[in-house]
């Protein structure tokens, strides 16, 4: 899929689940705000196995470092799109979060680390859908996809995701905010 979709998988997933599964309450602004961003983040690092991936695309040497960074992991869609890769981005994400506290003590590391986490997987289930499929078990040399026969599946960037997936997230972004207004509303309001 491409970034734009990511971001906004990202989005939509991190408003399903605390519209629908885990209410949040009592969140600060920078803890708001740091969220966000760690969510959109999440929803686009697995593709930094790719060359022309947006962080490497935007950095002066990107294109350079990229291209080693993708032989050095494995090539596209390897480990950074497996569990294996998620537990150690989370890991990873987890050790930094712990190291900044000192300096950042009102961000809440819980709320930052889940909704990081939620654009991570957002990741991994949308690229579930691409004819590529995604090798979710790792080691096991296994791409798997949804649904499980390969012409059914989307071609990223093509109309399928341009016209049916990209809008579809709005729509449910949209059902979402507009189903829990009043809850979101409080939710600003302990900003
Ligand atoms: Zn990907």
């Amino acid at each position: 899929m491409t970034g734009r979709t990511h971001d906004l998988a990202a989005i939509t997933a991190l408003l399903a689940i605390i519209c629908l599964v885990v209410p949040i309450y009592n969140v600060n602004l920078t803890t708001l705000l740091v969220a966000l961003l760690a969510n959109q983040i999440g929803g686009i690092l697995p593709d930094i196995d790719q060359p022309t991936a947006p962080l490497w695309r935007n950095l002066p040497v990107g294109k350079f470092v990229g291209r080693f960074f993708d032989k050095f992991i494995g090539g596209h869609r390897f480990i950074t799109h497996s569990l294996l890769g998620v537990a150690l981005f989370g890991f990873l994400f987890w050790s930094l979060l712990n190291f900044l506290h000192p300096i950042v003590a009102n961000v809440d590391s819980v709320i930052v680390w889940w909704s990081f986490m939620i654009g991570l997987l957002s990741h991994l289930v949308i690229d579930t859908f691409t004819k590529e499929g995604v090798p979710w078990l790792l080691p096991l040399p296994l791409k798997l996809g949804l649904p499980p026969t390969k012409t059914l599946r989307i071609t990223t960037g093509k109309v399928i995701e341009t016209l049916i997936i990209f809008p579809a997230l709005i729509i449910i972004s949209g059902i979402l905010l507009a189903t829990h207004y009043s809850y979101l509303l409080q939710l600003l309001h302990h900003v």
